[in-house]
């Protein structure tokens, strides 16, 4: 089994429960999930562009940019 390393969304609200900060996001099989650790909330993300571009943005600050990028693809929907 590879690792998955589970990142926390800082400021992200679980669009199930309502939690704050209970978000984490993670990369399974070439693709990108984002689950909630308070509640069984999980889907898998979808975004316009390379998986590897979202895995760069999230290492370099996992703060503000995640978040912008979290809801800027909620809005593509
Ligand atoms: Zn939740």
């Amino acid at each position: 089994m590879a690792d998955v390393i589970k990142r926390f969304v800082a400021g992200a609200v679980c669009p199930r429960c309502g939690e704050m900060d209970k978000l984490v996001i993670y990369r399974q099989d070439e693709r990108d999930y984002r689950e909630c650790v308070s509640c069984d909330f999980a889907e898998e993300m979808h975004f316009g562009q390379p998986a590897a571009e979202l895995e760069t943005r999230a290492n370099r600050d996992l703060g503000r940019r995640a978040i912008k990028f979290v809801d800027a693809a909620d809005k593509n929907k």
